[in-house]
């Protein structure tokens, strides 16, 4: 069986003549949370969005869960955004915003009341259906936020920086929660940041970007012990 869920093969992307993502290949297997990693415009959104359909590719190929989908619509790829708390529908209760994407396909309110429900458990959030998001906490906004994402039952997860609007304290209490809910569903995930400790903490597998190309991408303790550069080594802050 192949247990490739995400496959970039040579993808480049180009704006008005300017490589942005320059021939990047890799492999995200099911179960994997693979976080991308590096200094700010560097490309890690640009390849996320290339993922999501959110972007085409100048060349190279694009495979989710085994189909080519390098130019399919967004809808048609098995794939759901988490984005920062803050881009809930203020008006909508947390039921609302969980339920949103499903009322949009036209799925019967019934089996949508069914589906939010078991998501809002999951995330803890059973017992705040029924609230606006200003009257969450910036947790549990960003867990409605993960809600929205987990209620489409996606092949793969992707995540663009979702903590990085959160206090520190907050930020560590999500990132175990993330990791937690990750391992329990046993989902396939792409994950954005440009905090190291998140990244270390967090992914099965670090692909480090510089410009557009991957410089390493490994295990975190391969990263840390063997960087394969001085630039992997000092943005992964290993000794070596
Ligand atoms: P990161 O998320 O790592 O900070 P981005 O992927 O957002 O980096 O951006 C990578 C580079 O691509 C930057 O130089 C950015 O200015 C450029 N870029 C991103 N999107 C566009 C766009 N729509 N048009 C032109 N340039 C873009
Ligand atoms: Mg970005």
């Amino acid at each position: 069986m192949n247990t490739s869920r995400v496959i970039l093969d040579q993808v480049t992307k180009s704006f008005s003549g300017h490589d942005v993502i320059k021939g990047v290949s890799l492999e995200v297997k099911k179960g994997e949370l693979v976080v991308f990693v590096g200094p700010s415009g560097c490309g890690k959104s640009t390849l996320l969005r290339l993922i999501a359909g959110l972007e085409t590719p100048t060349s190279g190929r694009i495979e989710i869960a085994g189909e080519n989908v390098t130019y399919a619509h967004p809808s048609k790829r098995g794939v759901a955004m988490v984005f920062q708390s803050y881009a809930l529908y203020p008006h909508m209760t947390v039921e609302d915003n969980i339920g949103f994407a499903l009322r949009i396909k036209g799925m019967p309110r019934a089996e949508i009341k069914l589906k939010v429900r078991a998501v809002a458990e999951t995330l803890q959030l059973g017992h705040l259906l029924h609230r606006l998001p200003k009257a969450l906490s910036g947790g549990q906004r960003q867990r409605v936020a993960i809600g929205r994402a987990m209620v489409r039952e996606p092949d793969v997860f992707l995540f663009d920086e979702p903590l990085s609007n959160l206090d520190a304290s907050l930020r560590g209490q999500m990132r175990v929660e993330i990791a937690g809910l990750h391992a329990r569903l046993g989902a396939t995930s792409v994950y954005v940041t440009h905090d190291q400790v998140e990244a270390m903490t967090l992914a099965d597998k670090i692909v480090v970007l510089n410009g557009g190309r991957i410089e390493q991408a490994g295990p975190p303790m391969e990263l840390y012990r063997r960087p394969a550069n001085l630039f992997v080594a000092t943005f992964i802050g290993s000794p070596g």
